[in-house]
């Protein structure tokens, strides 16, 4: 079948990359990632800081459709992740061209845009979102570096908590933001959700200044934070020794 979409330029003109073959971007899976540029947040502990400002697209679309095309027999789908793709205004068209072709597809999202989150879940073009949860409401100015996104992310969680597809609200344990005492606060506004995956700090040279000698909690005290959470909803820590 020739897709009309998968047969155009680039759906999105913020694409900048993309990765061939993981397993690390969706539990279980094995997956291509592509990786939109701009995010309006400053998390301290942002892994991709070259990422928060948009740019134009430099990725090679031809070559990504030429990679799922060939490799469909054993790729499970697509991660979509950035920077924010919801800031992008494009990604319904990209994830629209995933969809024509038969290629499920995982959002990774910070929440800030209840709106186009609602429409994704309606169209029906994701199969999976990560849902980034920074920390209580009253920190999330701090935790973000953003003024009132607190109340829409509280918007995206209460929407994908209401949806019918598969889903995991995550929270970067930066020992800055998140006090482990605080973790069960967060849990108990994400009932009814089918995940809460707590996932360890980790320091990297990619930080910045006074934040990558942040150091971790102990992965004994996360996974005891962990098995509190679990009694809102299903808990896991990744990234623990
Ligand atoms: S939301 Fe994600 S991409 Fe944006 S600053 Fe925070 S960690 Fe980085």
């Amino acid at each position: 079948m020739t897709s009309k979409l998968f047969g155009r330029n680039a759906p999105t003109r913020l694409l900048v990359g993309w990765i061939p073959a993981t397993m690390l971007d969706w539990p279980g899976k094995v997956a291509t990632t592509l990786v939109v540029s701009g995010c309006e947040f400053r998390c301290p502990f942002c892994q991709n800081p070259r990422l928060l400002w948009e740019e134009s697209g430099t990725a090679d679309w031809d070559g990504f459709v030429e990679h799922v095309r060939a490799k469909r027999s054993w790729l499970d789908g697509v991660v979509v992740t950035g920077g924010e793709p919801t800031d992008d205004p494009d990604l319904p068209s990209l994830l629209a061209a995933l969809a024509e072709e038969g290629v499920p597809a995982k959002l990774d999202t910070n929440g800030s845009r209840p709106d186009v989150l609602a429409f994704l879940l309606a169209e029906q073009l994701v199969d999976y979102v990560c849902l980034d949860v920074k920390a209580t409401a009253s920190r999330y100015r701090d935790a973000t570096g953003r003024e009132g996104v607190a109340d829409a992310v509280a918007e995206s969680i209460r929407l994908l908590v209401r949806s019918h597809v598969e889903h995991e609200f995550r929270t970067t344990v930066f020992p800055r933001s998140v006090a482990l005492e605080e973790l069960p606060a967060i849990a108990s506004g994400l009932v009814g959700g089918r995940l809460y995956a707590l996932q360890q700090f980790r320091p990297s040279a990619a930080l910045g200044p006074g934040t990558a000698g942040v150091r971790p909690y102990c992965s004994a005290d996360l996974r005891s934070a962990a098995r509190r959470c679990a009694s809102y909803l299903p808990t896991i820590v990744r990234g623990a020794a």
